[in-house]
Order: C-alpha cells, then sequence, then structure tokens
C-alpha cells in the first residue's frame, strides 16, 4: 500500500498506516499519535510529518470538522478512494462510510452542473448511535436505538 503510493517505508510509516487502516474511522492526530506510542516511540512533529506525506501522496485524507481538531483516515478498507463521512457533533466520532456513489449520483450531479467532478466530499453531521443512546438512557425517549456492535 505505501510503495505503491511511492512512500519508502520505516517502520513508524508502517505503524501510522497500521493504526490508520484498523480504525474505520477518522481519527484526531492526538488519537493517532496515542495509539502509535503503544508500539513505537514517536514524536508528535514526526507523525504530523508522516501524516502530510499520506496525504500529499494521496494516500490519507485529512478532514477539518466542527472542532479544532484535524482527522485523518485512509477510507474503508484501505480505499484511498473518496468516500464518505458521518461525524457526531457531540462525541466527535467521524466514521467512514462507502464511496458518495452509493450515496449521490456523481455522474448525474456533474452533468448538471457543467462539471467535470473530480472529487466528492460528503459529511453527514449527527448525534452518533452511543451518543443517542447515551442521551436515552438519561431518561428521554428517542424511540429504539440500535447502536450495533461498535468497536471502541
Ligand atoms: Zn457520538
Ligand atoms: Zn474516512
Amino acid at each position: 500500500m505505501l510503495t505503491r503510493a511511492g512512500i519508502e517505508l520505516t517502520p513508524l510509516r508502517l505503524c501510522v498506516a497500521d493504526v490508520l487502516s484498523g480504525e474505520g474511522q477518522a481519527l484526531p492526530a492526538a488519537d493517532i499519535l496515542a495509539r502509535v506510542r503503544e508500539r513505537h516511540r514517536a514524536n508528535k512533529v514526526t507523525l504530523y510529518r508522516i501524516l502530510d506525506l499520506f496525504v500529499e501522496k494521496g494516500l490519507a485524507f485529512r478532514h477539518s470538522s466542527g472542532d479544532r481538531a484535524f482527522r485523518y483516515c485512509l477510507g474503508p478498507r484501505f480505499s484511498s478512494r473518496a468516500h464518505c463521512h458521518a461525524y457526531c457533533v457531540r462525541c466527535g466520532r467521524m466514521e467512514c462510510l462507502p464511496a458518495p456513489e452509493t450515496l449521490v449520483d456523481v455522474a448525474a450531479l456533474g452533468e448538471r452542473m457543467a462539471m467535470d467532478v473530480v472529487g466528492v466530499e460528503v459529511r453527514i453531521d449527527g448525534v452518533c448511535a452511543a451518543c443517542r443512546k447515551a442521551a436515552g438512557e438519561g431518561g428521554e425517549t428517542d424511540g429504539p436505538v440500535d447502536a450495533g456492535p461498535g468497536n471502541n
């Protein structure tokens, strides 16, 4: 994956890629650093350089979100293709979703706008299942919430 992107392999870069690929969600740099540090000695500056490199090479995506932190992801199943995100405005979790083609008819949209579409970014803002559930347990019932097997 890294060599295909033209990135020289180092243990730390592999580790960062591994952390990102295992997530299926976009993580703030601080969280990535914490996870990388479970396995490697790494400092913040080095990590940011690696993330910048990944973004520059099209391997990772950088997202600005509601709060101050940039988030990074590789996308679902390592695909460095455009994909969508669901952002929870309560806890800040940013889940990676499939490519926009499944949600938006990109071709039709491009035609209508007479645009040659090179990228699509869709972000769905809302309150995630876990946060809805937490709110529900606090008294207000919002109907049945199927939280699903979240892995956090
Ligand atoms: Zn949430
Ligand atoms: Zn993503």
